[in-house]
């Protein structure tokens, strides 16, 4: 069925009352099923997302999957690679889940998951890097990596604006610049042959990111929320990503926070003794600590000292990096999960961060943990955390016990191989 949104009774849909979600016992809730390896992986997550709902309620809740089209399949099915019908199921429902698409070539569509995180304001990109015992590893201490990354998913270079060289845009852009302009034109190293882009950072945007992640690390009692920024560089962008970080959090969580400008301010005017006394005291009075640390050293700081570093709050180019990075610290992108969340709305769609992995498509061999891991954030995010557990104890269990899929198999001593679909059987008889 695509025709969802016109045949909704309204008990059905999740619905948002006072800042927080409503959710029926039998929620509908819209999936994209995915290109490539997507389908497959799909296929083994729903069975395992029911098995999960049924051992965690005994039939008192359970989902009602609809199906919405996106990507190749819509493309054949509609001529649409993303048909209205989609967002307005999206939009109805409030909270989806899909499986990764490909970015069609051409076409006028850059990337229908910028799309739809765009079209639905999903302008958080939600990341957790956790490890999971036995999953192989790079680097030698895996367990000591526990971050969440909130990366901002509307802004940046990533919206598109971009001139594409010899364009009249690019011309009219490149005269512009110069001739109202002309200190920054003169910045420009060989401007008759450069091609545009534009990096829109706002002070709303950054901080409704910054509003969310503070407020997630609150409610979970992390340690510490880090800025991540290039601000020594793009000072006005980046750099005011962090000044408007910092602002948010003390205007808005008051005592519920210390912020290294606090740390600053006492450090100035008392020394650094009190300020570290300070800090110290701010910690065992629960408050939240709020610092920011540059791009590059973020980088550095995970691998080396991966406990320095909690929630991460981060503009959308240096997230993208960034979570791939950790992801494979973590055992690789087979294995990380994601949401884009409109934290203000409750709407969200949850992803595999992965893409459509086209050499494994229909051969029953992907790692559907991705999609699974998505699916327990999905679940959190309803507030059906006993369902949740079950698929973390499930993931767990399965791993734990060395049945895993080839992209594992490949790096475990003494694992079994198993095919997507058996994957899924392993994991609900551990759940
Ligand atoms: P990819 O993530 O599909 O593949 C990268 C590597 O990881 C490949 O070796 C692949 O085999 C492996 N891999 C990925 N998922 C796996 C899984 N579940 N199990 C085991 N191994 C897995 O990235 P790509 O090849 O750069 O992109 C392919 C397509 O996916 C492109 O069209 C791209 O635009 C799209 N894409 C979509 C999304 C999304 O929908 N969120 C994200 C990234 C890329």
């Amino acid at each position: 069925k695509t025709s969802l949104p016109v045949n909704l009774s309204q008990d059905q849909l999740i619905r948002a009352e006072g800042g927080r979600l409503r959710v029926p016992d039998r929620p509908v809730i819209p999936f994209i099923e995915g290109d490539g390896s997507g389908p497959d992986i799909w296929r083994a997550a729903r069975r395992v997302f029911d098995a999960a709902v049924e051992k965690a309620y005994g039939g008192r809740r359970e989902i009602q999957w609809t199906e919405v089209l996106a990507g190749e399949k819509a493309f054949h099915k509609t001529g649409n690679w993303l048909p209205g019908e989609t967002l307005e199921a999206f939009r109805a429902c409030r909270v989806g889940i899909k499986g990764p698409l490909t970015t069609p070539v051409g076409g006028g569509i850059r990337s229908l998951n910028v799309t739809l995180r765009k079209e639905l304001d999903l302008y958080v990109c939600q990341r957790p890097v956790r490890w999971f015992p036995g999953v192989p590893s790079p680097v030698r201490r895996p367990e000591l990596v526990d971050m969440v990354i909130f990366r901002e998913n509307t802004e940046d270079v990533y919206s598109g604006l971009e001139f594409e060289m010899d364009s009249p845009e690019n011309q009219a852009f490149l005269n512009l610049l110069r001739d109202r302009f002309p200190a920054v034109y003169k910045k420009i190293r060989f401007p008759e042959s450069t091609a545009f882009g534009i990096k829109p950072i706002s002070k709303e945007g950054s901080q409704r990111l910054a509003r969310a992640a503070i407020q997630w690390a609150l409610d979970h009692h992390r340690r510490s929320v880090t800025l991540v920024h290039k601000g020594n560089i793009m000072k006005f962008t980046e750099g005011a990503f962090r000044r408007w970080g910092y602002e948010l959090a003390e205007s808005e969580f008051g005592e519920r926070v210390f912020t290294r400008m606090e740390w600053d301010r006492i450090a100035r005017l008392h020394g650094e003794e009190t300020a570290n006394q300070a800090c110290q005291e701010a910690a065992e009075a629960g408050r939240l600590w709020i610092t920011d640390v540059i791009t590059d050293a973020a980088f550095e700081i995970a691998l080396t000292r991966p406990t320095e570093l909690d929630v991460i709050a981060t503009l959308n180019l240096n997230g993208d990096y960034l979570s791939d990075a950790l992801a494979a610290q973590v055992g690789g992108i087979g294995i990380a999960p994601g949401g884009n969340i409109n934290y203000q709305s409750g709407a969200a769609i949850f992803e595999a961060t992965h893409g459509t992995a086209p050499a494994l498509a229909n051969k029953d061999v992907a790692n559907p943990c991705s999609v699974i891991l998505s699916g327990e954030m999905m679940f959190r995010h309803l507030g059906w955390d006993e369902a949740a557990d079950r698929l973390i104890l499930g993931v767990e269990g399965a791993i734990q016990d060395r049945t895993v899929t080839a992209d594992f198999f490949a790096m475990l001593e003494n694992a079994s191989l198993l095919k997507t679909s058996e994957f899924g059987d392993a994991v609900i008889r551990r759940m």
